[in-house]
């Protein structure tokens, strides 16, 4: 399995011969408004895709839809992305994608069966209490193949019973979480900070770790330095922040 970070959460997905791509955001550099009531008024986002639109969108045979707010499908992306593409997507945004006019969209109830891989849907928490409410919801997701290893993309949660119960239950090899530690001026973070991604190492020691969403969106405050520096204090062994456009290769045999 091939993973390839493009930036804040989009992420391309190469297993058993097939391209999946995550949450597709690809507007230019600060062409969209900053997040109100955040830290800071910086348009959004923070920097540029690390390779041209076409790039990305080459070869992918589906498309991951965690949930539908413009940091994770922006106008761009559902102007660029042909409108026959595969589209996986929580219950909630299926009837959405249909009046953008997409063809193609599967909502995924709790798993189903594609060419061989398995989906299965996953939990999770945009915030807590109230704000997690407003925030609406938001859905990860496990691809399992056989021969490749088994990958959990968490989404935009912080760290609940949700993602817990989804490692106890699948022992995700590879684990993609959303870090940026993400906040309004007022509210808890809703999306994960560094104590969240400590849990999650906790609870899944012999995963590898991937934290992307970072430093290309307002108000995600959290740096990757910021992250490393963790790591490194606290002796984690299984974190990896990747850079935008970095790859990252998993071989089931060299992870077991
Ligand atoms: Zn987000």
């Amino acid at each position: 399995m091939h993973l390839q970070h493009i930036r804040h959460s989009t992420v391309k997905i190469n297993v058993n011969q097939f391209t999946f791509l995550v949450d597709p955001m690809f507007s230019s550099k600060e062409e969209l408004e900053p997040v109100a009531n955040a830290a800071n008024t910086l348009k959004n986002p923070l920097v540029d895709l690390p390779i041209p639109i076409e790039g990305i969108l080459n070869n992918v045979d589906a498309i991951f839809l965690t949930h539908s707010h413009r940091d994770h499908f922006d106008d761009k992306a559902i102007s660029k992305v042909p409108k026959s593409t595969q589209i996986f997507c929580q219950p909630e945004d299926r009837l959405k994608l249909l009046e953008l006019g997409f063809k193609n969209v599967v909502q995924v109830n709790d798993q189903i069966e594609w060419n061989k891989v398995n989906i299965i849907r996953t939990g999770g928490q945009h915030g807590t209490g109230e704000l997690a409410k407003q925030m609406g919801p938001v859905s990860g997701f496990i691809l399992k193949a056989v021969g490749e290893p088994s990958l959990y993309v968490a989404g935009d949660t912080v760290w609940c019973d949700e993602v817990l119960n989804a490692i106890k239950t699948y022992s995700p090899n590879v684990i993609i979480l959303n870090g940026g530690e993400a906040r309004y001026l007022t509210g808890d973070p809703i999306t994960m900070g560094n104590k969240d991604i400590e849990l999650v190492s906790m609870a899944a020691p012999n995963s590898e770790i991937v934290v992307v969403h970072l430093e290309a969106w307002n108000h995600c405050l959290l740096s990757r330095a910021e992250i490393n520096n963790n790591i490194i204090t606290n002796g984690i062994e299984n974190v990896k922040v990747p850079l935008n456009g970095e790859i990252l290769n998993y071989d089931l045999k060299l992870i077991y």
